[in-house]
């Protein structure tokens, strides 16, 4: 049995083949409408969603299968204290598979080791949210036809946009990638993610302040909302908010073919009137979202049928026991009852980062 907790915990190859079975998926509905028969989707969502939520639910009802969940902690046990380990040992006697989004990072590793069941990660935090990157990775797939020799342009919140990181963690296994980060100073993508996923990868990337200057390089364009409920001051976010807005004026400077992706809500960095030019993607990114989604519960479910005994994706990793906890106050240690901190080494001079949100470092 396996969970999805970050993109990178499916290979390659399992990408390639989840979208050849999206695209099938997308082609022949009534070949798969019964394939989840009798079976339940749990979707736990502490934080709120749109289209995530309701693309997992759409997904699941396509596949002929059942939806169960709530939406809000305010509507769980969360709201009386229960931890995410408890809630996922509960769930699992309910239904078959899992996904859930929270504000905790980790909270999804947590549930998916005490869980019996399948765990998809929907969000944690500004951590990881490998469904939207498996969208976004469709997209990119259908229109530029592969995902090697791209110059992709990430622009708005790199700092706190969880779709950011992910997208670029699965970017970063294919050849040829550049990367142009456009943002203010204030929301630069944080060094966690340039020490872990660009500079062991030998990502070629350039850091910027404006959007025009990149545009006309960009085979992609993947603008992001300024995550307002993630920062600790709101004056901060009024400054920043409207930092860039793409308007058709802008796109003059774009190449023919580049792409305009976004994973959604948006809330005022693309101007409505884009939506009408044919390199706007971002809703055809929605659409993609549910037939991935379908094609990964097909995987999920198939591997848990054949294999049942759950993989221990902490075995041989060598992670360090600490008992300093992790600096993260969003890190899912931070709440969670009786769960001890543990590390991972990240280079020969004692550093070390927090297995659950990837993001602290033990307190001194
Ligand atoms: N919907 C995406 C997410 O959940 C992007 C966003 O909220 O800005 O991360």
């Amino acid at each position: 049995m396996r969970s999805v907790i970050d993109i990178v915990d499916l290979s390659v190859e399992e990408i390639e083949a989840l979208c050849k079975k999206a695209i099938d998926i997308s082609e022949n509905p009534e070949k798969y409408s019964e394939a989840c028969k009798g079976k339940k989707l749990a979707t736990l969502f502490y934080e709120p969603s749109t289209r995530t939520r309701l693309s997992f639910t759409a997904a699941m009802m396509e596949l002929g299968g059942n939806v169960l969940g709530f939406a809000g902690a305010s509507n769980s046990s969360a709201a009386k204290g229960e931890s995410f380990a408890d809630t996922a040992k509960t769930v699992s006697c309910y239904a078959d598979i899992i996904a859930m989004r929270t504000t905790q990072e980790g909270a999804a590793l947590v549930a998916s080791r005490a869980g019996a069941i399948p765990v998809i990660n929907a969000g944690d935090g500004r951590h990881c949210h490998p469904t939207q990157t498996m969208a976004d990775l469709l997209t990119i797939y259908k229109e530029k036809g592969g995902f090697d020799n791209l110059t992709v342009g990430f622009c708005g919140d790199l700092k706190l946009g969880r779709t950011v990181h992910s997208l670029l963690a699965a970017l970063s296994r294919y050849k040829n990638i550049k990367v142009v980060l456009i943002s203010p100073k204030e929301l630069k993508l944080p060094d966690y993610v340039k020490e872990d996923i660009l500079e062991p990868n030998h990502m070629e990337y350039v850091e910027t302040t404006s959007l025009e200057e990149a545009m006309p390089s960009l085979d992609v364009l993947y603008m992001t909302r300024i995550q307002r409920e993630r920062f600790d001051d709101l004056a901060e976010y009024e400054r920043l908010k409207d930092n860039y807005i793409l308007t058709v004026d802008k796109l003059a400077a774009a190449k023919k073919d580049m792409i305009i992706m976004h994973p959604l809500p948006r809330v005022n960095e693309i101007s409505v009137k884009v939506d009408d030019d044919p390199r706007a993607c971002y809703f055809k990114q929605c659409l993609n979202g549910k037939y991935m989604r379908m094609a990964l519960i097909l995987m999920l479910l198939d591997i848990a049928k054949k294999n049942p005994v759950k993989e221990d994706v902490f075995a041989g990793k060598g992670y360090i026991h600490s008992e300093h906890k992790c600096n993260n106050p969003k890190c899912v240690s931070a709440g969670e009852q009786e769960l001890e901190p543990l590390y991972k080494k990240i280079d020969d001079e004692g550093h070390m980062r927090c297995v659950y949100c990837d993001i602290g470092e033990p307190s001194k």
